[in-house]
């Protein structure tokens, strides 16, 4: 029986973003989770959706017009390079525009009660996204402009965005790096892709105090993680009170992961998003929208996103 709590917003459109062989960020890791679900049976315990487009006017709540026309223009002209390890092919934009479209129907679900949790599960990823440049496999930054409809469009006054892919999600801190409304804390390998998200970097003007950036080193552990979370995420979710918590949800910080040199194992992704309910259940209703940013290891992406969402459907 599906279980109405935890909704997946899933778009056939993620398998047809085609970035060429041999890049990383493939179509395949995409195949894998429905065929990884699917043999766990998890598939049928979740609710499914499929997200509509966004429309252009919510990408323009954190993206350029240029930009978006430019991502356009190269989609519908048959693809090309954004920059050096983003690229594009037809379906792109609509690609793109359908991973958005599921962050904004994730938060009408969860903000209207719908659902409790819900886990995008899309490409194109959004993290290192800027306002006019696509970056690190990103077009347009999902969780940013999920993050911005729920505070425009539902009136929420906190949002606290956890970034736990094993890069710094550079894009979204970016985006609300002035801005007291949105949170943004983030655990990633340092030094890694893309070299930003130094402790020092807290935050500017109105915003200042309410980014956290956690580096870690390569080799770290899951019991390092833990602690993290114990004495730094969840004392910082805490204080801000957030009406909403969003997760960035990489995978590549798994020990199999070949971009990187992080040694979680599939359990730790379920540790991490049991902590982080269990901090939603006490400040925000238990609301968690979660959103697939990396993971390049197509077993490791898989067993990680099994945990995760077993957490959400309150197994162990
Ligand atoms: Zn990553």
């Amino acid at each position: 029986m599906p279980n109405p709590a935890t909704q997946i917003f899933y778009h056939p459109l993620s398998l047809e973003h085609d970035t060429g062989s041999g890049h990383p960020e493939r179509a395949e890791r995409v195949q894998a989770l429905l065929s990884h679900l699917m043999l766990t049976k998890l598939n049928e315990r979740l609710t499914w959706k499929t997200p509509n487009a966004a429309s252009v006017e919510w990408i323009e709540s954190n993206h350029g017009k240029d930009y978006i026309e430019l991502v356009e223009m190269v989609s519908s002209s048959g693809g090309g390079l954004l920059d050096a390890d983003t690229v594009l092919s037809s379906d792109s934009f609509e690609a793109a525009l359908a991973a958005a479209g599921a962050c904004i129907q994730a938060v009408d679900a969860v903000v209207g009660k719908d659902a409790n949790q819900a886990f995008c599960m899309n490409r194109p990823p959004g993290h290192h996204a800027r306002k006019s440049t696509a970056m690190g496999f990103c077009l347009f930054n999902n969780i940013a402009i999920g993050a911005r409809y729920a505070l425009k469009r539902h009136g929420l006054e906190r949002v606290f965005i956890f970034d736990w892919d094993v890069h710094h999600g550079n894009g979204t801190q970016e985006s609300f790096d002035d801005d007291s409304s949105v949170y943004f804390c983030s655990i990633h390998e340092s030094p890694l892709y893309p070299g930003t998200g130094a402790a020092g970097e807290a935050g500017k003007g109105a915003g200042e105090g309410y980014t956290l950036n956690l580096p870690v080193s390569r080799g770290a552990l899951g019991t390092d993680y833990e602690a993290l979370l114990d004495e730094k995420v969840l004392p910082a979710m805490r204080a801000f009170q957030p009406d909403l918590i969003m997760i960035s949800a990489g995978f590549d910080a798994h020990r199999r992961d070949p971009l990187a040199g992080i040694q979680l194992e599939d359990e730790d992704f379920g540790m991490l998003t049991h902590r982080v309910l269990d901090a939603a259940s006490e400040l925000c209703d238990g609301r968690v929208v979660s959103v697939l940013e990396g993971g390049y290891d197509l077993e490791g992406l898989a067993g990680g996103v099994e945990q995760h969402l077993r957490a959400f459907l309150g197994d162990g």
